[in-house]
């Protein structure tokens, strides 16, 4: 930021020793967006302009293609609102704001319009195709020791509390992108890297301080942009996760807010009811969809009203100047629901004008699908609601695989809870464009639900790989790790072994696993990278059979190939008779198995099982 007080410099020079009259003089605190670009979609900016009494100035500029509209004026003095016009014509550069007061004394602003990149308005988010893997940045690995506590940052480092920040940051990160390459996975969700001010538990960075600046204590905004561009080397898409349901109460607006509707404030306390179902609810009392929608998700999480226009269009150009400024391929929008619906509908259309190819997924933590379905994109809703949110997370699925491999078949129970979970598949727009994993950050880890047992996790990780959807994994899952929800999220999420300098042993490497987490990471890696380059997984036509002793047996298929799954989800070995699959067979002889890489005689109507484990073959005649 470049404010520069060019008719109080004098003043100040002779004064300098007067601290009471230095403080009440005006000054430019905060102008946000910082900077922009030309040539976007929507020609209209709306600047915040933050300063003690910056209400009473008035705005000028002078700059071909930009035309200053109007300048709002709020209810807080130190706050202005200005709205500018960037015309097409407008070129890349440099120009001043001057503010304006009735005595004459006036502040300058030294605003920038940046070139875009080539084809960012094209660019392609994370679609079927990828496999995300999700991280928590303070947990994964440290490549910067020397930020670990930073002044001016209220938490310090302390890696013996499990609830603390343990140091992990971006520099780590990249430091291991060569080792999530050598995976196969193709996109990276980090929980949220802005700044966190909380003096307790920011180590998880859901409550936000300062919603265009990345914490120091993971690097700041130039790491974030290393991070990008390295990703990009590599062919692997990043995701951002936003919060803008609720903001930090170390937020720096919470002192003196722009708005008394800004955020909800209440006489006394008023936490969600976390009741989620009374925004779809025809019969939902009004009381408690606004309890829902307005009371706050945590007593350290103010909730922002994105019902107030100004405020919505800050959080539409935060998210614009995060896709533009860090190449993005994508957001993950936390605690979706919990934010105003028609501000969100006008969120993500505005994003989507913008980037009519970027993916957008919201955290949509119901447990049907008709609930998640009403949250996609274009869903008939018999309200009329559009969410313009392209992606779903379907935790549907996710409470199905939770049990479906720890129990044996019954009508509704086993592998009949993958079967059934995906026959609901009808409700949604685009059932390729759904989020689907066994875990994330905020659920127990799915080893410990599945007790360590490394057969189950092949099961598990075949039918995530291989069904409908985009999978999404959780660090660690690669090395079978463990977490008990029961023990508090803190200690849940544990450090992946290795991301420290001077850790007991080295994870990221195969030297450092034992040889049941090496048995884990080879299997979950054939399959990552035969699934990156078979389209046939991404988009093919899924069929799949009513399971029968524990067996659940699905199709994927497209013009060019034709794939069979098979789960036994049993102990026992058996023989599958395939005359029940001839509707899908008929044209094949042949399978080959990708798992244990062996051919397969699929022509004398039979295929032997061995329990407790999954054959994907690639058909041919
Ligand atoms: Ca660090």
């Amino acid at each position: 930021m470049s404010a520069v007080k060019k008719s109080f410099f004098p003043i100040l020079f002779f004064s300098f020793l007067n601290l009471t009259s230095f403080a009440v003089k005006s000054k430019i605190e905060k102008l946000e967006p910082a900077f922009w670009w030309v040539g976007m979609e929507n020609p209209n900016l709306q600047l915040l302009v933050y300063g003690q009494n910056i209400g009473e100035y008035q705005a000028t500029l002078d700059y071909p293609g930009v035309r200053l509209k109007v300048v709002n004026n709020v209810e807080n003095q130190n706050y202005l609102f200005v709205d500018l016009f960037i015309d097409k014509s407008a070129k890349a550069g440099k120009f001043d704001i001057t503010f304006t007061n009735q005595k004459g004394q006036e502040l300058v602003y030294q605003y920038e319009l940046k070139e875009r990149r080539k084809n960012s308005a094209k660019r392609k988010g994370f679609d079927s195709s990828d496999v995300m893997y999700l991280l928590m940045p303070d947990r994964f690995a440290n490549g910067n020791p020397e930020n670990d506590s930073v002044d001016g940052l209220a938490e310090k480092v302390d890696r013996n509390n499990y609830d603390g920040r343990h140091g992990g940051d971006i520099q780590g990160i990249i430091s291991k992108l060569d080792y999530l390459q050598d995976l196969g996975i193709t996109a990276l969700w980090n929980t949220p890297l802005l700044e966190d001010n909380e003096e307790r538990g920011s180590y998880h960075t859901y409550a936000i301080s300062d919603y265009y600046n990345v914490d120091a204590r993971f690097g700041g905004n130039e790491a974030y942009l290393e991070l990008s561009k390295e990703c990009k080397k590599r062919g692997i898409k990043l995701i951002q996760d936003m919060v803008f349901n609720h903001c930090a109460s170390a937020h720096w607006w919470m002192k003196d807010l722009p708005q008394n509707d800004w955020v909800h404030l209440h006489d006394e306390y008023t936490n969600s009811n976390h009741r989620k179902s009374t925004l779809l609810d025809p019969h939902a009392a009004k009381k408690d969809k606004i309890q829902f929608s307005d009371g706050w998700f945590d007593k350290s999480m103010p909730d922002l009203n994105q019902q107030n226009e100004l405020l919505l269009t800050y959080l539409i150009q935060n998210s614009i100047w995060w896709v533009e400024y860090a190449d993005l391929d994508g957001i993950r929008m936390d605690t979706h629901p919990y934010n105003d619906p028609q501000g969100m509908s006008k969120w993500g259309e505005a994003l989507l004008k913008e980037y009519p190819y970027l993916n957008i997924v919201g955290e949509t933590w119901y447990k049907n699908a008709a609930d998640i379905a009403y949250w996609q994109k274009d869903a008939l809703n018999a309200d009329g609601y559009n969410s313009y949110l392209p992606c779903v997370m379907d935790f549907q699925l996710f409470f199905a695989m939770e049990k479906a491999f720890l129990e044996p078949q019954e009508w509704e129970n086993g592998v009949v809870r993958l079967y059934k979970s995906l026959a609901a598949d009808y409700l949604y727009k685009d059932i390729n464009n759904i989020l689907i994993f066994a875990e994330n950050h905020d659920t127990q880890r799915i080893m410990t639900t599945l007790k360590g047992d490394i057969n189950k996790f092949k099961l598990m990780n075949t039918f995530l790989m291989t069904t409908r959807g985009i999978p999404q994994i959780y660090a660690g899952i690669e090395i079978l790790m463990e977490g008990k929800k029961s023990d508090g999220d803190g200690k849940m999420r544990i450090d992946f072994p290795g991301g420290w300098a001077g850790d007991e042993r080295d994870a990221f490497t195969a030297e450092g696993r034992t040889d049941k987490e090496n048995e884990a990471f080879n299997f979950l890696q054939k399959l990552l990278q035969w699934r990156k380059v078979n389209p046939v997984i991404h988009t093919g036509k899924l069929t799949h059979y009513i399971p029968e002793n524990d067996v659940y047996v699905y199709f994927r298929s497209n013009d060019e190939k034709t794939v069979m799954v098979v789960i036994n989800n049993g102990e026992k070995n058996q023989d599958l008779n395939l005359e029940r699959f001839s509707e899908n067979l008929k044209n094949f002889n042949k399978g080959y198995d990708i798992l244990s890489e062996k051919a397969m005689n699929i022509s004398e109507g039979e295929l032997k099982l061995t329990g407790n484990s999954s054959v994907i073959l690639e058909l041919s005649k």
